[in-house]
This record gives structure tokens, C-alpha cells and sequence, in this order.
């Protein structure tokens, strides 16, 4: 993903566009093949639209999304169809992505008949098969969504994603809206599945403390721009930015023993339409200096695959 942007106009009553949403700010990283990197920030820092962006659901303003040395934002319908099978996105809220009048069974089906799958029967059994591989049960076919909670809905958002083999699935806060104890378990069958598919995922949080333990590599994201990323120990142990580090004093650390250094964050996330200059953190900094308010930082790599955009490590 190379200096992605997504700009959404924001136009007056007679269509005039006044303004621009600047949801995703020229952004850039990289997915390792059998890894899970977690996006974090809080809700409208533009975690999602990317999450939306990269699979092109929503067209980029630009910038680059390469699959494979393929740039997706280059492709044709016919072949972003195809390559669709490969990438897929698993949403926060299951129950409204599931057509309430569909047998699940049909719902889990469906993306194999997109995707010209298998015959009825084979399909039919393949959809039995996921259903098991998700945590429910194959009689479960013939229900409808409203017959399942949160969790099991999620269970079946996943089976969707997975019935035709993905390479990559992108998890947009796919356990926010479960109970705590439900979220470990969804966690927990994210992981087996991607032990046992190869499962590469994107997963996007708004929280730290849920992507910790899933995560191989973190990116923070503030206001539309990457902060920091690495590797989710370094992160945990020397988080670097000031946006990253009060992200943490807000996590309950494992040992009250040891005292963290609470970073606290002033005020609110300031509107996309109009970033602050400089450092676009810089009106809720405890560490903002003149710079800040100047000149945008530069992404540098401070230790091995961490990387921090702030003066203060200039
Ligand atoms: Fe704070 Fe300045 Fe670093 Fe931005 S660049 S995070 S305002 S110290
Ligand atoms: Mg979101």
C-alpha cells in the first residue's frame, strides 16, 4: 500500500464541492503473507475507509495498492472479480450485512455462486463443512440470521469470507460490538483459521488491548496519517509516539505492580476536514514544540521495523 488517499468531497445544498474529507492522508505499509497486522485508532481516524479503500469498495483518491505485484487500483471489473476471491472483508456489525430473509446456508453460499464454484452439491457441502469450521452446526444451515446472537452472526460472517478460499481477509472491528468473554472466543477462531488456511489478515481495531494478542505488527493511525508501526512487542515495550503511548495508558496493564506513565490526551479528535498543519497530533500533544505546529514529520526507522513520524525523534 504506497501513499494511499482517500478524499471524500463534502459538497453544499447546489452540488458545489466545498471542502474535503481527508479520510486517509497518504499512507503507506506492507502485509507479510501469513502474518496478522492490526490497525488501530479511534473511531474516524480512517481506519475503515482504508480497510474499504484497499479492496477497492470505495475507489482511492490516490496512491497504490499492489497484490502480488498486480496494482489493484489498475484492474478491469472482470479481473478485480477474480482477484475479489482472494481478498475478502469480514464487518463490525454481521447482523446488518445479513439479508434477514436468507437462509444462512444460502448466505454462506452465495459468494461461491458469484464466483462460479463447484456445483450445488459440492457447494452444499462445502458450506457444511465451514459451518463446523466456524464453531456451528451443519443442521444450522436452514436457519435464518435472527435466530443467532452476536457472536454466532460473527461466526457466519467469517464462514462467508472463508467459503471461497481467501488469501487475505480484512477484519473491520469484528469483535467491537460482542461481549467481552464472546470476543475472545471470535479471536480465538480467527487465530485457528488462519493456522489452518494461511489466513493473512488486516485487522482493524479502535482498541490496543484486542489486537495485542492477534497482532504480529501494529500500525497506529491519527487523523488519517500512520504515527507508528512495529512489531507488537516493540510496541508494547517502547511505544514511541505520544499518540501510541496515551493509546496505552488508557490499556489496564497486566501487572498493577507496575506503574505506567500516564499519557494523557486533551480535547477531541479534531474534524478530517481540516487536519491541524504540521503534526496533525499536535493540538493534543503534551510534548508539542514550535516544530510541531510547522512541519509535518517524517516517517523514520528508529530500530528494526519500527517506525514513528514525530520531531521528537528527529
Ligand atoms: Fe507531539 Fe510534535 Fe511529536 Fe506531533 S511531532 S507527536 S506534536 S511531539
Ligand atoms: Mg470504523
Amino acid at each position: 500500500i504506497k501513499g494511499l488517499k482517500k478524499f471524500f468531497p463534502v459538497k453544499n445544498p447546489i452540488g458545489i464541492t466545498e471542502a474535503f474529507v481527508k479520510a486517509v492522508n497518504d499512507v503507506s505499509f506492507h502485509l507479510v503473507e501469513g502474518e496478522t497486522y492490526g490497525l488501530v485508532g479511534e473511531s474516524g481516524c480512517g481506519k475503515s475507509t482504508m480497510g474499504r479503500t484497499v479492496l477497492r469498495l470505495i475507489e482511492a483518491s490516490e496512491g497504490e495498492v499492489l497484490y502480488k505485484g498486480t496494482d489493484i487500483f489498475q484492474l478491469n471489473s472482470k479481473e478485480l472479480r477474480k482477484l475479489r476471491q482472494d481478498l475478502q472483508m469480514v464487518f463490525q456489525d454481521p447482523f446488518s450485512s445479513l439479508n434477514p430473509r436468507k437462509r444462512i446456508g444460502d448466505i454462506i453460499e452465495e459468494p461461491m455462486i458469484i464466483h462460479k464454484l463447484g456445483t450445488k452439491k459440492e457447494r452444499i457441502d462445502r458450506v457444511m463443512d465451514i459451518l463446523q469450521k466456524v464453531g456451528l452446526q451443519p443442521e444450522q444451515y436452514y436457519r435464518y440470521p435472527h435466530e443467532f446472537s452476536g457472536g454466532q452472526r460473527q461466526r457466519i460472517g467469517l464462514a462467508r469470507a472463508l467459503v471461497v478460499n481467501p488469501k487475505l481477509i480484512i477484519c473491520d472491528e469484528p469483535v467491537s460490538a460482542l461481549d467481552v468473554s464472546i470476543q475472545s472466543q471470535i479471536i480465538n477462531l480467527l487465530q485457528e483459521l488462519q493456522d489452518e488456511y494461511k489466513l493473512t489478515y488486516l485487522f482493524i481495531a479502535h482498541d490496543l488491548s484486542v489486537v495485542r494478542h492477534i497482532s504480529d505488527r501494529i500500525g497506529v493511525m491519527y487523523l488519517g496519517k500512520m504515527v507508528e508501526e512495529a512489531p507488537t512487542d516493540k510496541l508494547f515495550s517502547n511505544p514511541l509516539h505520544p499518540y501510541t503511548q496515551a493509546l496505552l495508558s488508557a490499556v489496564p496493564h497486566p501487572n498493577p505492580e507496575m506503574k505506567q506513565e500516564r499519557v494523557k490526551l486533551r480535547g477531541e479528535i479534531p474534524s478530517p476536514m481540516n487536519p491541524p498543519s504540521g503534526c496533525v497530533f499536535h493540538t493534543r500533544c503534551p510534548f508539542v514544540i514550535d516544530a510541531c505546529r510547522k512541519v509535518v514529520p517524517k516517517t523514520k526507522e528508529i530500530s528494526e521495523g519500527h517506525f514513528v513520524a514525530c520531531h521528537l525523534h528527529d
